[in-house]
């Protein structure tokens, strides 16, 4: 990669080290190896001098080695929080409950009445349901823009309104990678803030900080955790902003708790190890399926199909788990498709061990009429497939066998 991470981790360190280790992860005072659970809603002191002392060092902006109170931070919670730092290559994170939890509060941080945000379509759908019917009740009006058109995006600033671009990449259903380098050089132009929703690239694939994007948020529920067991999120960025972000966490209340905090810190540390299977797997799935006759097309950006491919290529060092495809047959087809699959489980989210699979036209579009699903890009036939840490021979045996009653109706020949 061309791109080094921009901050003062050892360069000399690698992803599985930084995922390991973190930033001091395991400095305590119980010399315990794992990260101590610390279990505790509230502080002492052991007087009041103490606290006076203690109370007036935070004022004058100096160091403490606890908070008060664990709303405004918990120990658990800031090693976690040192190791995401590390890995994606930014001053400081900030952990919530939740990957919407993590955006929303930056929005609500950054934003003020009367301005305006750009999002990029083909993306999370609670994420734009929260900038177009949420933000909108505080005059905060939003433009969606077709992904990576660049002259779309400048069509829609409105000077001295507009403040901030949203983006992801990878997307979700497409997998569209945002061109994260021409993003930036138009953002900066008119002097917008950008954030990058990380959470299908993790910070193996992917650095957006890199770039030169102010926040990177992550569901960390997905990758990061990788282990369909907690629900989290994170923001990462440069030291002032994540600082206005902890003031306002300590407001709007939305901080995790001690265990989930740990079971993702153990997650993390073997992300590299996870994601570096999850992309040999789903090149390899993608490939298989790209020639299998019941498939009419194949969404992946490690295909030369794909038309991000060469972005992905460029900015990218893995392409990710997640393979989008398209089979031929009815909706009813494909379920039925799903339902004789023996690995993966029909369920939303992504980002485990485990193989998830679902049809976005049932699982997460299903209140939409066939109309508005088809004007959102949403086909009946679409499968979103979540490739998890299974042999990959196994998972492509068994996508084969499921989908040989299809490749059977149409008398193709194999
Ligand atoms: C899951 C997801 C979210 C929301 O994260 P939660 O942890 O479920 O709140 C946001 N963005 C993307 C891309 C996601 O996949």
């Amino acid at each position: 990669m061309s791109h080094e991470p921009p901050n003062d981790c050892p360069p000399a360190r690698g992803d599985s080290t930084r995922a390991v280790h973190g930033a001091g992860a395991a400095q305590n005072p119980y010399g315990s190896v794992t990260t101590p659970i610390i279990q505790s809603a509230t502080f002492t002191f052991a007087s009041t001098a103490d606290l006076i002392a203690y109370l007036k060092r935070k004022a004058a902006g100096g160091a403490v080695d606890y908070e008060e109170y664990a709303r405004f931070g918990s120990p658990t919670v800031d090693a976690v929080e040192k190791k995401l730092a590390a890995l994606e290559g930014g001053d400081d994170a900030l952990l919530y409950p939740s990957g919407m939890a993590a955006l929303t509060s930056v929005l609500l941080t950054i934003l003020r009445p009367e301005t305006h945000v750009i999002i990029t379509d083909d993306c999370y759908r609670h994420t734009l349901e929260f900038c177009l019917n949420f933000l909108r009740k505080y005059q905060i009006e939003t433009t969606v823009v077709p992904f990576n058109d660049m002259a779309a995006l400048e069509a829609a600033v409105i000077p001295k309104k507009t403040r901030l671009v949203i983006s992801e990449s990878p997307t979700n259903p497409y997998l569209r990678v945002a061109d994260l380098d021409a993003l930036v050089r138009t953002a900066k132009k008119h002097r917008l803030l950008t954030l990058i929703d990380s959470t299908f690239a993790t910070p193996i694939n992917q650095r957006p900080l890199a770039f030169g994007i102010d926040f990177v948020v992550h569901s960390a529920t997905k990758y990061l955790a990788g282990h369909n067991d907690l629900l989290a999120g994170v923001v990462i960025g440069r030291k002032d902003r994540i600082a206005a972000l902890r003031d306002s966490r300590l407001l709007l209340g939305g901080i995790v708790d001690p265990q989930p905090a740990y079971l993702l810190e153990r997650g993390m540390k073997t992300v590299a190890l996870r994601v570096a299977q999850h992309n040999a797997s789903a090149q390899r799935i993608a490939e298989h399926l790209e020639g299998h006759p019941a498939v009419e097309r194949v969404w992946y950006p490690g295909l030369p199909s794909h038309p991000d491919h060469a972005i992905a290529e460029a900015q990218m060092r893995g392409f990710g788990g997640v393979v989008t495809f398209e089979l031929r047959g009815s909706l009813d087809a494909t379920a039925g498709f799903i339902d004789r699959l023996t690995i993966p489980h029909l369920a939303a989210s992504l980002g485990g061990v485990e193989s998830l699979i679902q049809q976005p036209a049932i699982m997460s579009h299903f209140d939409k009429s066939p109309e508005e699903r088809a004007a959102l890009g949403i086909k009946d036939n679409l499968v979103r497939f979540s490739v998890g840490i299974e042999d990959a021979d196994d998972l492509i045996a068994d996508l084969d066998a499921a989908l040989e009653p299809l490749r059977a109706a149409r008398s193709i020949p194999s």
